[in-house]
């Protein structure tokens, strides 16, 4: 299993592109501009898109990518998220105004999309691959995902504040690798942290000490121009295995 960073920004600008990974060559988990990077033959072989929540930054690129698939799709685009995030694609992107509801495009028994419920706590295997969706504390409903592979497991927060499930679902998986996980804001934004349901480097502190098994960590989800001052403030809380910046077109093999 090979999973590719194709965004993880908070944001864009001069290289920088929001949330999206590629895993093999047929799912994506988040869908944000990152997924700008695949190539027209890449966007036509995907086959699942796992969302964490519904802000724009993880969606953005969802309804291009439908464009793409034009009518040459036998198959629809499954999405797959919780109740609440399917309900405000229905209700404020796919609703004939901003886009097409492409659940009723080319018809409605043969559609290029299809919305697919996976609740908090729910895991999906496809072909020898498990993806389990975690409930975490945001701005709206999110999940974070626990993906597994042959050769172990890699975590993503999504966007997250401070949060107790996904830590406890982290201890209990024995084969944790990586873990991905965001840090938007500087400390001196604590309170726009707070309030956006975002972390700051002094709260990552915190929740990594909820984490009682070795991984490699890879920090996401920096907010354009505050990255340098994010990381110097992690490397000044956490001065030993200090986390790293996750950063676009890195591939991990599991
Ligand atoms: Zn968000
Ligand atoms: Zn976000």
């Amino acid at each position: 299993m090979q999973i590719r960073v194709l965004g993880c920004s908070g944001g864009i600008g001069a290289g920088r592109s929001t949330t999206s990974f590629l895993l093999d060559r047929d799912v994506l988990i988040d869908a944000g501009t990152g997924v700008g990077a695949l190539d027209t033959s890449a966007l036509l072989v995907l086959d699942h898109v796992f969302l964490t929540h519904s802000h724009l930054d993880h969606v953005a690129a969802l309804p291009f990518l439908l464009d793409t698939f034009g009518a040459g799709r036998r198959a629809p685009l499954q999405v797959h998220a919780q109740e609440a995030t399917v309900a405000a694609l229905k209700a404020h992107v796919f609703n004939d105004k901003i886009w097409p509801d492409f659940t009723r495009i080319p018809s409605p028994e043969t559609p290029l999309l299809a919305l697919r419920t996976l609740n908090p706590g729910e895991e999906v295997t496809l072909a020898g691959r498990s993806i389990r969706a975690i409930p975490v504390n945001h701005a709206v409903p999110a999940v974070g995902y626990l993906i597994r592979g042959p050769g172990g497991s890699l975590a993503f927060s999504g966007d997250t504040t401070v949060t107790d499930e996904f830590w406890r679902v982290l201890n209990d998986c024995a084969d944790l690798k990586h873990l991905i996980v965001e840090t938007s804001y500087t400390d001196a934004e604590a309170e726009l942290a707070r309030i956006a349901r975002h972390m700051c480097p002094r709260m990552l502190v915190g929740e990594l000490q909820k984490l009682r098994r070795r991984a490699q960590i890879h920090i996401t989800h920096l907010m354009p121009g505050r990255e340098d001052t994010i990381m110097r403030e992690i490397a000044g809380h956490i001065p030993h295995d200090t986390p790293r910046r996750l950063m676009p077109g890195e591939i991990f093999e599991l």
